[in-house]
């Protein structure tokens, strides 16, 4: 059951006091979702564009891509060139990053194609997102840019407030990521999303440490690479297998 349940004082004018339910903005949630094997699955295409650009940005061709699972885009970006022994200097990123962008863009019909949503996802954004409790965004390492074009291949995009979101070229540490997006949430709507309010759905225990760290709730999914005992090991209390339980999905969401 959603612990919005808390019993208060309700006193209006000319009446006597009455004891509620309370649904305040404090019974509101800010569920922030991360995008990569949680809502969707892109079966290779992220190394793809990175194959596609680094000759085109470095010069020669990839040989190896930095662990991407759960990491920023900075982080990436900066390990891929390191393995590479080249010099992760802010010019090259920035014109990586901006290369992978266009190469989404030029590719979302391919990405459509070649992936889809993980089984449950959309049913449970849209479930949310019909719920006046839960403002829903996203907590990525993708930039803003890339995860538009991957949430709007599969139709998922119109479910989300991407304005209240925080992304990979917002800072390297992802925990760093759930104050940013507590602020922009703020900027938006007005209101405040505490620790005990914010919620993150994540597939790997980089998302789960985020929210540790970061300031919030963590719903673990083992949809990625990672299974329900990684993501319990990393501390995540709560964690589903998938998302195709619509009831438990909820459940875990807005009780967490
Ligand atoms: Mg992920």
């Amino acid at each position: 059951m959603f612990r919005a349940g808390r019993l208060g004082w309700r006193r209006e004018p000319d009446r006597p006091a009455r004891l509620v339910v309370m649904t305040t903005a404090e019974d509101t949630r800010l569920v922030l979702w991360d995008i990569d094997h949680t809502l969707i699955e892109n079966r290779g295409f992220g190394r793809l564009v990175y194959e596609r650009i680094f000759p085109r940005v470095v010069g020669r061709p990839l040989r190896a891509l930095a662990d991407v699972h759960g990491r920023t885009e900075l982080d990436i970006i900066h390990d891929t060139l390191a393995l590479h022994g080249l010099e992760p200097t802010e010019d090259l990123v920035a014109r990586l990053s901006a290369a992978r962008t266009a190469a989404y863009r030029e590719g979302e019909g391919e990405l459509a194609a070649l992936g889809w949503a993980l089984p449950g996802a959309e049913a449970a954004l849209r479930s949310l997102a019909a719920d006046p409790r839960v403002h829903q965004s996203v907590l990525t390492g993708n930039t803003l840019e890339v995860a538009e074009v991957k949430l709007r291949a599969f139709g998922l995009d119109g479910l989300l407030d991407l304005a209240s979101g925080a992304y990979g070229d917002d800072a390297h540490d992802r925990a760093e990521l759930v104050g940013i997006a507590r602020r922009r949430h703020r900027a938006v709507t007005g209101r405040t999303a505490t620790e005990e309010t914010s919620v993150l759905v994540g597939d790997t225990p980089h998302d789960v440490l985020a929210g540790l760290r970061g300031g919030a709730r963590v719903v673990g999914v083992a949809t990625g690479v990672y299974s329900v005992a990684d993501l319990r090991d990393a501390g995540a209390v709560r964690v589903l297998a998938n998302l195709e339980d619509l009831a438990l999905v909820r459940e875990a969401i807005l009780t967490a």
